[in-house]
């Protein structure tokens, strides 16, 4: 995944307002707020700023709430 710098400066964490940080290993964007620390999923190089969407500090990813996977079948 590549976030341009400039993006990543005029990006913030929609729960708490602090900067992100780039977390290229998981694919997200990682919130510096230790007390938050929400991680939002990068999707085609396109972060989804959506604290629905985002991965609670700690949680496993298959199991994060709103994921969609599996719903159906
Ligand atoms: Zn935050």
């Amino acid at each position: 995944m590549k976030i341009d710098d400039w993006l990543l400066e005029i990006l913030a964490c929609p729960a708490c307002h602090a900067p992100l940080r780039e977390d290229d290993a998981a694919s997200e964007l990682v919130c510096t707020n230790t007390e938050c620390a929400l991680a939002y999923p990068v999707r085609d190089d396109i972060p989804v700023l959506l604290v629905d969407e985002a991965r609670r500090p700690g949680e496993p990813r298959a199991a994060a709430p709103g994921e969609p996977e599996g719903a159906g079948e």
